[in-house]
Parts: C-alpha cells; structure tokens; sequence
C-alpha cells in the first residue's frame, strides 16, 4: 500500500504543510512513490470529546452493529479522535483501534448514585466504594466518568467523595469527568478539582476562572442542549415548568464566558445522530466563540487535552483535508475532502480523487 500524504495549509498556524504517513506517524521527510490523497486546508483531524456511540435509546446495551455505524458516522463528519465520557457496555477490542473506528478514549460504564441517572446504563456502587470503582476503571482505561447530579431536587455526590475519587484517580495516572447539569452539581464539580465538567448546565460563571486556573476543562454540549431547550419551549405550558429551562437558556452565555475566562472548552455532542460535530462548532460561534476557538475546541486543542499532538513531525497519522480554510467558511466542515486515520484515508468525499 502506497504511503500517504497530504499537503496544504495545516491548523492551527496555516502554515504550508507537507507530509508522509510513515505507517502511522507523520513525517516532513519526501517519501518516494508516495500517494497525494488531497490538497487543501489541514486539521489533525476533529474531535468529539463528549460522545456515546453503540446503544440506539438510553438504557440499551451496547450493540456491535450500532457501534459501528455510529463511529462510521464519525469518521465520514472528520473526527480522527473521540472521547466516550460513558458506555452502555466494555467496548469490543478493535474500538479505537480498527479502520473503522476513530481514535478512542473511554471511561467504561457510567458511574451514578443510586436512583440516578438513565435507567439500565451505569454503575451504582455505593459512595463509600465510589473513589475505588472510580479508580479502577481510570487504571483500565485512563478515565472514569461520574454523573454527580441528576434531576432538580436529588442529592448531589458529596464533595467528599467526590475529591477523593478525584485523588485516587488521579493516583492511577486517570482523569475524572463528571456529568453536572445543575448550579449546585457545578460548586461540588470546581471544589473537588475534577479534569472535565460535562455540559455544566446552570454552573455559576463566577467559577470560570478557578477552573482556568486548576485546569478543569468544560464540555458545555451546547448543540444538544440548545435543541433540548428549543423542544421544551415550543410548548410554553412545559416551559413553565420546566427546571431546565433556566440552566439551558444561559448555556450559550456560560459557553462564551468559559472561552473568555480561559477555560480549555471542548467539542461534544453527546447523543444520537452521531457526526454532528460540525453542528457543534456551529452552535459555539453562534454563542460568540470565534471560528478559530470554536474549532480549537473541536480540533487542535481537544486533541492536546487528550494527549495528542497535531500535525507535527512525529505525530500520529491523523488528518481531515478541507478544500477552504474551515475559520472563514464553516460549511467546508460538512464536506471533508478525505479523513485519514492511522496513516490510512478512512473516507473520501464522494465525486472527490
Ligand atoms: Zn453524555
């Protein structure tokens, strides 16, 4: 199989690129015979950091055929990377690893309190085994997830053990994300320094800056939630009263403000159809996160939080090739010209050479 290579203007900088996929790696060294797979704008490929691919409705186990779309799904939006803040199940083998499967990070099942959280997915050990089962899901796969709060009115997980999930992870080399979508969830999430709160619905902006200064990143999923809010509102007697509302309507501001306070903001979009990061980027530069943050978010910057340098002698193989710089004209994300993953093209658009 002839090597890749791509060649064009990379992001973040926009700087001429030019470079071979030597078996997974990228290299500025000419490899001889190699094959041009596409000019155009470069990204080290996108990023959906808050995704669940592999179940069709909440509470069903994890499919091998609907994972497979899903992540297939991934590929064809430009997303080399993904990171699963939660599993309907153990995923097989090959997820993360097989052509067709981006690039994965997961935390394995949910972790939830005990009435919590959807009914069927998840784990609900008790808060006093909480840090351990926490720990030793981070130790398997280097992340744990843990929903904190769940409807208006039920307990939020004490930040006791909250923090010291967060040390025995952190003592296993993990990181802990946590799914908050209340003002009160958000105060336990900053005191007990998780590394990600996960959508941080209703979270007081005042927070903003310690959570820049402690490095807890913000995953607002705020396409999914703006079209959650959308749905509610269209019947105003549910508006009413709806304990979401309020939480929703000041996302796209708390998004925005995260951005400027410098939080490390990351691209997610959480729930079936998968694909739609392009939507996501778009729901931020509408909230007022410029073009090039909003894509940073889903790109170069998401890919850095996980571990991962950009396009870059050395780095892994990744890539999705734009015909326009995607800053100035945010329809090119919809039409990846092709996605490479692993130093193999994983998606050719279609009419394309
Ligand atoms: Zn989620």
């Amino acid at each position: 199989m002839a090597v890749l290579r791509v060649r064009g203007f990379g992001l973040p900088e926009g700087e001429p690129v030019d470079l071979y996929a030597d078996g997974d790696r990228w290299t500025s060294d000419p490899v001889a015979g190699a094959e041009l797979v596409a000019e155009g704008w470069i990204l080290p490929g996108l990023v959906d950091a808050h995704t669940h691919p592999g179940a069709e409705t909440p509470g069903q186990p994890l499919d091998d055929g609907i994972l497979r779309e899903d992540l297939r799904a991934h590929l064809e939006s430009g997303v080399t990377l993904i990171r699963a803040p939660g599993l309907a199940g153990d995923p097989p083998d090959w997820f993360g690893r097989a052509d067709e499967s981006p690039r994965a990070f997961h935390a394995g099942p949910w972790l939830a309190q005990h009435g919590q959280f959807m009914e069927g997915w998840g784990r609900r050990p008790k808060p006093a085994d909480l840090p351990a089962v926490a720990a030793e899901q981070a130790a398997r796969t280097g992340w744990a997830k843990v929903v904190i709060d769940w409807q208006l009115g039920d307990d939020v997980m004490p930040v006791e053990v909250l923090r010291e999930a967060v040390t025995r992870v952190h003592a296993v080399g993990g990181r802990l994300a946590v799914h908050s979508q209340h003002a009160a969830g958000g105060v336990v999430a900053v005191e007990a320094g998780v590394d990600s709160v996960e959508h941080g619905m209703g979270l007081d902006p005042e927070l903003l800056s310690r959570m820049a200064a402690q490095g807890t990143a913000l995953t607002p999923t705020l396409s999914v939630i703006t079209a959650s809010l959308a749905k509610i509102n269209a019947d105003p007697e549910r508006a009413r009263k709806s304990w979401y509302v309020p939480g929703a309507s000041a996302h796209a501001r708390l998004t925005a403000a995260a951005v400027e306070a410098g939080v490390t903001v990351l691209a997610g979009t959480d729930s079936r159809p998968h694909g739609g990061i392009a939507h996501e980027i778009r729901a931020l530069v509408a909230a007022g996160v410029s073009p090039h943050q909003a894509i940073a978010a889903a790109s170069w910057t998401a890919r850095s939080y996980l571990g991962l340098p950009g396009l870059v002698d050395g780095a892994p193989a990744d890539a999705a090739v734009f015909d326009g710089d995607p800053r100035t004209d945010l329809g090119q994300l919809d039409k990846p010209r092709a996605v490479i993953v692993r130093g193999k093209r994983v998606h050719r658009r279609v009419g394309s050479q």
